[in-house]
């Protein structure tokens, strides 16, 4: 079986022609969605990664923020930041790009933001409703996984076996599967034998960050494969799954790049349209 490639490029492209013409209608009731993000230090990644978070919303209609802080920065000069930004009616979503400096604590910065602002939902009262299923912005990879899944059928009885236990990705997702009804296990460093275990499982969400760590051998005939795993070998970006032998078994597959990564900051914009929806009553 050669698998069916869950492009995340085209799915994230669609997906945000959606959000687009959203953005649109509300511009012509007055409303401007604005996603401000916050990020201290000159680490080239992150200000890349924070620049392509600004120009996908700019893209799609909304305005979008930098406010660029030195390394040097002072904890409380975030969060003095965070509550200008909180109190300003013009800015429907804040984010903050981790990691921060290390005289900053990301646990207090998290708390510093008003959860009705928090799009990435990593705050702990965002965290709270997702498991206690109230309306909340639900953490962004793990929403981008369920709407590449969108596309391979219902997960209704499915056994899903998520690898990784953060709280960025892997517990969420297996929160988000569950109530989709199927029946997840979680797996971790101290699994015993994770791998030779994957061959029971229909579907496979892989969030470790370990290059080669899944190969053909350990998939179910017919496996749905989702790689969040991003690592950068020799200059290019890798998975945690042998893509090439993995394609020829599963029945779908993501690619790295151009799978999971576009759904996230897909999922930024999404949250950051449903701020601005709410703040200003619309359901
Ligand atoms: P993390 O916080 O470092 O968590 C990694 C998880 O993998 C931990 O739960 C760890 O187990 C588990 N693990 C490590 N080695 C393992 C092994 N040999 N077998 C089984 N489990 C193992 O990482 P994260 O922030 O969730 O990110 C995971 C990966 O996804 C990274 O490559 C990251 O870059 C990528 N990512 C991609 C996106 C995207 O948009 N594409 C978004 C977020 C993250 P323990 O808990 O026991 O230590």
């Amino acid at each position: 079986m050669t698998a069916e490639l869950l492009n995340g490029r085209e799915i994230a492209k669609d997906y945000r022609a959606g959000l687009a013409s959203e953005v649109e209608k509300l511009k012509e009731n007055g409303i401007t969605p604005n996603l401000t993000v916050v990020i201290a230090g000159n680490d080239g990644a992150s200000l890349s990664y924070v620049r392509s978070k600004n120009k996908a919303a700019e893209k799609i209609g909304m305005t979008s923020d930098i406010v660029h802080l030195g390394e040097d920065v002072t904890e409380a000069e975030v969060l003095e930041v965070l509550d200008r930004l909180n109190n300003d009616d013009n800015v429907n979503g804040i984010l903050v790009q981790v990691p921060l400096p290390e005289q900053v604590s990301e646990d207090k910065v998290l708390e510093a933001i008003a959860p009705h602002k928090d799009v990435d939902g990593f705050s702990p009262v965002n965290i709270g409703r997702l498991y206690t299923g109230q309306r909340t912005f639900v953490p962004c990879t793990p929403l981008g996984i369920m709407e590449l899944l969108k596309h391979t059928g219902s997960l209704e009885g499915k056994d899903v076996a998520v690898i990784g236990r953060s709280h960025i990705v892997g517990q969420p997702v297996a929160k988000l599967l569950t109530d989709q009804n199927a029946t997840v296990t979680l797996m971790h460093s101290r699994t015993k034998d994770m791998v030779g275990k994957l061959s029971a499982y229909d579907v496979i969400i892989s969030a470790v960050g370990s290059p080669g760590l899944i190969k053909a051998e350990h998939l179910k005939d017919g496996a749905v494969v989702i790689d969040v795993g991003n690592t950068m070998v020799d200059g290019k970006l890798s998975g945690d799954v042998d893509f090439d032998a993995a394609k020829e078994k599963a029945s779908w597959i993501t690619p790295v790049p151009g799978g999971v990564g576009p759904l996230t900051i897909t999922m930024v914009l999404n949250n950051t349209l449903l701020a601005a929806k709410w703040h200003n009553g619309i359901e």
